[in-house]
């Protein structure tokens, strides 16, 4: 067995450019967008295209938009990452780097989104071919896809989801509402789970891709967020939304098992890493930022036990990303060579946000009164507020610790 931290000269080229990118365009644009709340549609076409011709492999590198590793319809992998399997690494680099010049990009980009899991995963050949296709051609102006599963009585408890779907001649009916969805509303479609009964929990679940401008389906508000203002986080309402019956994701069969409640989970296993790469790269900008704070305002004005005090706090800090980085690259590794990962995807998330909280928090008190200065440090606030969610989203750390304990323990029941 061989283990092998280092990365090839190719990925080293690459996350150089990327690192060079987030911190000269990218974070300087950063404040800009969180106060916009958004980020401007050419920008991201710009982006976009640059990242497409960076070396054919954009989709592997994930600059196509969270999950487009997953993607069909991303640029296949050049011959080096293919025989490597290092798509999903690549990914989680790439994210880290671009999450330190604003980790909003990531979710804005187009692209399926978490959409695109559960459609490569679950979908008829036919479905794949017909949802992925529409990002093939930008010309037709940008794209985005989106997973909705999320409600106002079902965060954490996904099997308790109450929006309904029943059968009616060649179309289902779909009634109930879905919160926070990102990019629900500029989406050409949403991964929407329903359940035919509540009382058969998972079993009863069904997953449909809903278009844009299907009868019955309507936007409801945007949220106003304390962090990751420039990304969209939508509520979606369907009233007697009538879905063609060639949406049910992976036709009817599928259902006679547990699939669509394992399609919304597998998804995770795929994300988790990312969003915990995001996380990381989050806290490590805030770090760094802490970390040159030290050097130009304490080493030469300060008594040595006090900034050996902070250098130690600063130490911890670095400390903890790096063991959650290399944590996020084996949950992504193991997804590169289609192992099963789903305790490794939930360690990542868990300790990704967890040391990235705890990186964004020391900054702030490290910087001293001037941290919590809006005005002086604005970036450092603007972390502080866009690293909670990241705790949050995609299953929150108490969740993420429960599927641990689960796999590490099976024959503990009582969770
Ligand atoms: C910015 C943003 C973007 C999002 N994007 C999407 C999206 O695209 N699609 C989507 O479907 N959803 C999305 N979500 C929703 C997100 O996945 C949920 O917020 C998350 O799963 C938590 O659910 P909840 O908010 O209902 O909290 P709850 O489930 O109500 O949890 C509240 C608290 O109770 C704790 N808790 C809950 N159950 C347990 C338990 N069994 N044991 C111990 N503690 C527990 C939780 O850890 C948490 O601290 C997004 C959320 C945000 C904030």
């Amino acid at each position: 067995m061989t283990i092998e931290f280092s990365l090839t000269k190719r990925q080293e080229e690459l996350r150089g450019m990327i690192r060079s990118f987030a911190k000269n365009v990218i974070r300087p644009q950063s404040l800009a967008w969180d106060r916009a709340h958004g980020i401007p549609e050419d920008f991201l076409m710009r982006f976009t295209q640059m990242a497409a011709a960076a070396g054919g492999s954009a989709g592997a590198w994930g600059i196509q938009g969270l999950g487009a590793s997953a993607d069909e319809s991303a640029p296949k992998p050049d011959a080096a990452d293919k025989k490597k399997k290092s798509a999903m690494v690549n990914t989680v680099i790439a994210a880290e780097e671009l999450a330190t010049g604003d980790p909003a990009l990531l979710l804005c980009l187009p692209g399926p989104g978490l959409g695109g899991p559960p459609v490569r995963g679950s979908g008829t050949p036919e479905q794949k071919e017909r949802f992925f296709s529409i990002f093939r051609d930008m010309s037709a102006g940008l794209k985005w896809g989106a997973y909705a599963l999320t409600e106002p009585g079902a965060g954490s408890d996904v099997a308790g989801i109450r929006t309904s779907c029943r059968k009616d001649g060649k179309a289902w009916v779909l009634d109930g509402r879905k919160c926070f969805i990102t990019n629900g509303a500029r989406a050409s479609w949403n991964v929407v789970f329903a359940t035919i009964d509540p009382a058969l929990g998972r079993a009863g679940h069904r997953a449909f891709v809903v278009e844009k401008g299907t009868p019955g389906f309507s936007v409801g508000k945007i949220e106003d967020k304390m962090g990751l203002r420039a990304s969209e986080t939508a509520e979606l309402v369907f009233d007697e939304c009538r879905v063609p019956e060639e949406n049910l994701l992976g036709g009817e069969e599928r259902y006679q098992t547990k699939e669509g409640f394992m399609t919304a989970m597998k998804t995770f296993d795929n994300t988790r890493p990312l969003v915990a790469a995001m996380a990381i790269g989050i806290g490590r900008a805030a770090y760094e930022y802490a970390r040159d704070f030290v050097k130009e305002n304490y080493v030469l004005s300060r008594p040595i036990p006090r900034y050996a005090a902070i250098a130690e706090r600063l130490a911890r800090v670095g400390r903890e990303l790096a063991a959650a980085r290399i944590t996020t690259w084996r949950a992504a590794w193991l997804a590169d060579q289609e192992v099963a990962n789903a305790k490794e995807a939930s360690m990542a998330k868990a300790a990704g946000g967890q040391a990235a909280i705890r990186a964004c928090f020391e900054a702030i008190e490290i910087c001293g009164a001037h941290g919590t200065i809006a005005e002086e440090h604005q970036l450092l606030e603007k972390w502080f507020r866009d690293i909670k969610v990241y705790d949050i989203f995609e299953g929150t750390g108490q969740i993420q610790r429960i599927v641990i304990s689960k796999r590490l323990m099976p024959d503990l029941k009582s969770f």
